[in-house]
C-alpha cells in the first residue's frame, strides 16, 4: 500500500529553532521557560527534541503527557499546568515534579500522599487576577495560602507563585496585573522570610509584554507553548513579531478526491449545516473546487488551516470533507494530488491527538 492521508508533518528543526530563539531571550534577561507540549498531545519524541532547547521544565496540563515524558527517561523536570484533580493526585506526585495549585483541599491531600510517599512536591500557588479560569482571587486569602502551605504543609516546597491571563476572559497580560503578582510575591516573601523560586507571568500571550521591554522586573518564569510550536499566531492575535521564528512547524497534506466546476451558492431551500449552523453564503457565481479527504474531525474548525499553495481559498467543511476554491490556483490539480495546510493551535491540538492522522517526524 501506498502513502495514507492525511498527513500531520512535524518539522523537528523549526520548532527547536523556535524553541531555542524564545528560550534564549528569556534566559539572557533572567526568565526561566517552562516548554509546553499540550499542544501537540505531548508526543514524546517532539518533546524531547523541544526540551534541548534550554528551558528549565517540561510541561502539560494533562498528568498522562507528563507520565509519559518520564517513562521516557527523559532527565528534565516536568511541571502540570492544571490544578490536579483529586482523583489523579498519586500520578501527580509521582510524574509531576512541579504543579499548578489553587485550592486548599487538593493542597493538604497532596502533602499528605507526598508525606506518606516519603517524598517531596513542589507547588506554584496560583493567583487569578481577573481573567477569572483557574487561581486565588482575593489577595488576603492568596497570601495566607502561601504562608499555610510553606508554614503547615511539610511534604510540599512552596516554588513559587503565578498567574494565567488571556484564557478564559480574554485579559491581557499588562504592566499593572502582572506588578501586583509581583508585589504579592514581594509580601510573602517577607513573610516566609527567603525568596520565592519562581514568580511565574504567564504564557506565550506574555511574550508581547516581554518582548516589547514592558514585563516588570521580578516576573521570572514563563510556561510557553503556542509561541513555539505556531509561530503565526504572535502575529495575528498579539501583533507581534519575532525576528527568526519559523512558520510551518507543523503542517498537515490532504488528498483530493473530486474536483468540479460548481456554483458557489446552495441551491433550494436554507436549512442548516452539518453542525446545525446556518453560516452566510457569498454568491461568487460557477466555481471551479477541490473537494479533500479531511474535515473538521481532524482539525477542530478548519479556519485554523491556511492553505500554503498560491490562491487557493478555504469555502468550508463538515466532519470528513473540506471544500477549497482553486477557481485562482496558480497551478492545476488532478485527482489524487495533495495539498498543503499551515496550521493555527486549533488545528494542531486536533490533528496531533487523532488516530486517522499520519504522524511524520522530519528531522
Ligand atoms: C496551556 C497553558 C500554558 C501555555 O499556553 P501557551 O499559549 O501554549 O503558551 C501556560 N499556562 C497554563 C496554566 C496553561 O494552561
Amino acid at each position: 500500500m501506498g502513502k495514507r492521508y492525511p498527513v500531520l508533518n512535524i518539522d523537528i528543526k523549526k520548532l527547536v529553532n523556535n524553541a531555542r530563539i524564545i528560550t534564549e531571550k528569556c534566559n539572557e534577561n533572567g526568565i526561566d521557560t517552562a516548554c509546553v507540549i499540550k499542544g501537540y498531545n505531548g508526543i514524546p519524541e517532539v518533546a524531547e527534541e523541544m526540551a534541548k532547547c534550554g528551558c528549565s521544565q517540561v510541561a502539560s496540563s494533562r498528568i498522562d503527557q507528563l507520565k509519559d515524558v518520564k517513562l521516557r527517561g527523559m532527565a528534565m523536570d516536568t511541571l502540570l499546568l492544571r490544578i490536579p484533580m483529586m482523583s489523579e493526585l498519586e500520578e501527580v506526585i509521582r510524574y509531576a515534579d512541579i504543579s499548578l495549585n489553587s485550592q486548599r483541599e487538593t493542597l493538604v491531600e497532596l502533602d499528605r500522599m507526598a508525606v506518606e510517599n516519603n517524598t517531596k512536591h513542589r507547588v506554584i500557588l496560583m493567583r487569578d487576577l481577573g481573567d477569572l479560569r483557574e487561581g486565588i482571587f482575593d489577595r488576603d486569602e492568596f497570601i495566607e495560602t502561601a504562608c499555610f502551605i510553606e508554614n503547615s504543609l511539610k511534604g510540599l516546597v512552596l516554588e513559587g507563585i503565578g498567574t494565567n491571563l488571556s484564557c478564559y476572559g480574554s485579559v491581557a497580560p499588562t504592566e499593572k496585573n502582572l506588578s501586583m503578582l509581583v508585589e504579592d510575591a514581594e509580601e510573602i516573601e517577607k513573610l516566609i522570610d527567603r525568596k520565592l523560586r519562581y514568580v511565574s507571568g504567564g504564557a506565550t500571550t506574555t511574550l508581547p509584554l516581554f518582548y516589547r521591554n514592558k514585563l516588570p522586573k521580578g516576573i521570572n518564569h514563563l510556561r510557553l507553548g503556542e509561541s513555539i510550536i505556531c509561530a503565526m499566531d504572535l502575529p495575528l492575535y498579539w501583533d507581534t513579531d519575532i525576528e527568526g521564528l519559523e512558520k510551518g512547524v507543523f503542517t498537515m497534506d490532504a488528498q483530493i478526491i473530486e474536483i468540479r466546476r460548481k456554483p458557489s451558492y446552495p441551491i433550494g431551500e436554507k436549512c442548516v449545516n452539518a453542525f446545525g449552523e446556518t453560516p452566510e453564503y457569498e454568491d461568487r457565481g460557477i466555481r471551479l473546487r477541490a473537494l479533500l479527504a479531511v474535515g473538521n474531525r481532524d482539525v477542530g474548525d478548519y479556519s485554523s488551516l491556511e492553505p500554503i499553495d498560491e490562491g487557493v481559498e478555504l469555502v468550508g467543511a463538515s466532519s470528513d470533507h473540506l471544500i477549497v476554491d482553486i477557481e485562482e490556483a496558480g497551478r492545476e490539480y488532478a485527482i489524487g494530488d495533495i495539498m498543503k495546510f499551515n496550521m493555527y493551535y486549533q488545528a494542531v491540538l486536533f490533528a496531533s491527538d487523532n488516530r486517522l492522522m499520519n504522524i511524520e517526524l522530519n528531522r
